[in-house]
Parts: C-alpha cells; sequence; structure tokens
C-alpha cells in the first residue's frame, strides 16, 4: 500500500524508521516540542477529549506505535487513573524511555508497555475498548494491514483513533509550513541530535501519507464505522475517529 509494492521496500523502510527511533529515543520528547512549536501537546489532549475515556475501571485500551508514552499517559490521567493500557511500539529504545517516565508519575500500575509491530498485533481478538495511533501509522509500511489489526483487536463498540500530521487545508499556512517543515525541521534534527537526514525522512513521510478523505476511506475499508476525522492546526495534523459496530 502507498508505494510500498515490494517486500524489499517495505523491509527497507521499516529498517530506516526503527533506525531513527533508536536514535532519537533519549531526545524525543524534547525535539517533538520543537519542531511541532510545542503543537503536539494540544493536539494529543484534542484526541484524548475526543475519545473522552470512561472513569471505569476494567476500560482497556492499546495505544500503538505509542514510543515514549505521551498518549497512554494522558488517556490514563484522563480516566482518573481507572483505565488499563498497554503500550505497543516496534522500537524498544523508544519504549524503554516510556516505561522509566511512566515509573516516575506512577502510572506504571495502568501500563504495560509491549514491543511489537503494528501490522501484526502480538494480542488476541476483540481485548480492547479503544484503539490509539498517535503519530505512528505512517511509519508503517502497510498501512491497511496496521488497520485490519486495529478492527481485529477492538470489541464490537470500540473505538479507533488516529492522530497524524495531514493535508493542510489553508494556501497561506501551506506555504509556510512547507518552509518550517522541509526547512526548519531537518535544521534543528542536525542542531539537537546531530541527525539531519532522519528528520529529512520524517518529513518526507508526511508528505507522502494519503490525506483526509483518502485516509477515512482507508479506515472504512477495514471495517469501521461512523467514519469522521477533525482537523487541527488548519490540517497540518487530523485526528480520525472509527467504530467497530
Ligand atoms: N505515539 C508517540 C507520540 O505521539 O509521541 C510516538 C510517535 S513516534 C513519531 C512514531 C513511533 O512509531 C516510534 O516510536 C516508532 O518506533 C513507532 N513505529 C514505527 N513503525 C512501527 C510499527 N511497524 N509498529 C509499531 N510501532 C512502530
Amino acid at each position: 500500500s502507498y508505494g510500498y509494492a515490494t517486500v524489499a521496500g517495505r523491509e527497507e523502510k521499516q529498517a530506516r524508521v526503527n533506525d531513527v527511533f533508536h536514535r532519537v529515543a533519549e531526545r524525543y520528547d524534547l525535539m517533538n516540542d520543537l519542531m511541532s512549536a510545542g503543537l503536539h501537546r494540544a493536539w494529543k489532549s484534542a484526541m484524548v477529549a475526543w475519545l473522552a475515556p470512561p472513569h471505569r475501571a476494567g476500560w482497556r485500551f492499546v495505544d500503538v506505535a505509542g514510543g515514549t508514552g505521551d498518549v497512554a499517559f494522558r488517556i490514563v490521567e484522563a480516566s482518573r487513573r481507572r483505565a488499563q493500557g498497554t503500550v505497543l511500539d516496534i522500537n524498544a529504545s523508544m519504549l524503554g524511555v516510556g516505561a522509566e517516565r511512566a515509573a516516575k508519575r506512577r502510572l506504571d500500575g495502568n501500563l504495560v508497555f509491549v514491543e511489537g509491530n503494528a501490522e501484526e498485533l502480538k494480542l488476541p481478538d476483540m481485548s480492547f475498548d479503544a484503539y490509539t495511533i498517535a503519530f505512528g501509522i505512517r511509519n508503517v509500511p502497510r498501512i491497511d494491514k496496521a488497520l485490519n489489526e486495529a478492527y481485529r483487536v477492538l470489541k464490537p463498540g470500540g473505538r479507533f483513533l488516529c492522530l497524524e500530521f495531514s493535508e493542510v487545508d489553508m494556501p497561506v499556512l501551506d506555504r509556510a509550513y512547507e518552509a518550517w517543515s522541509f526547512k526548519a525541521i531537518p535544521r534543528i534534527g542536525e542542531a539537537v541530535a546531530n541527525d539531519r537526514e532522519s528528520y529529512e525522512y520524517l518529513v518526507e513521510s508526511i508528505r507522502r501519507f494519503p490525506n483526509q478523505a483518502n485516509f477515512a476511506t482507508a479506515i472504512r475499508a477495514a471495517g469501521f464505522e461512523r467514519v469522521a476525522y477533525r482537523n487541527l492546526s488548519g490540517g497540518i495534523a487530523a485526528i480520525h475517529s472509527g467504530w467497530k459496530l
């Protein structure tokens, strides 16, 4: 899907992604703040607000490509520390940082950190009330596989929410954003993480990702219903929502 027709192409993409996040893990949270000018915090809050986790023990979610745990921490807090979450990521370095942060916040009783691939979740069918993925799915070579897996692990009545960079819908913002992403982001990457190339790759992956409408179509194709999306910051990012009914 989306240009990775061959096994070699897919594997190369995933290897590249793994290398990027292994290298940036320790600085990932700082980099996120710098490169999104802090906006990722508001976007994650918007996703968790739309999810509106209940304040009920036994409600379970999986945060795929959960990295250093940001989204999972917010969900647990929004549930008044009742939700139980699985943070799944392909990268042990990111998960290591996440587990450390969880312990510091005393959220380790609510969360487990699991190494795994979004394309092939080693998780049972119908086991979660919600599946979330933030800035993760564009890194996954086969998006359709990841969406099918999301559908599989959700309980009937379960909710899918995805936060991802998307297509800017304001021409003026679009040009400013292009300049920011193609010039500033790799420069920040070079200055802070001494790694320009990794950040060039990340910007390129944003450009290649399907726009709001096309991604909504892919979500429907996986079986989700009532698919909807909300733009954030003029479409720089978008949240997609779907239900397994
Ligand atoms: N969700 C976190 C956040 O919003 O701060 C982390 C997002 S980070 C930009 C992308 C994450 O996707 C990385 O931690 C990376 O290891 C993970 N990832 C990439 N490919 C993956 C895959 N195939 N399966 C699971 N996680 C993957």
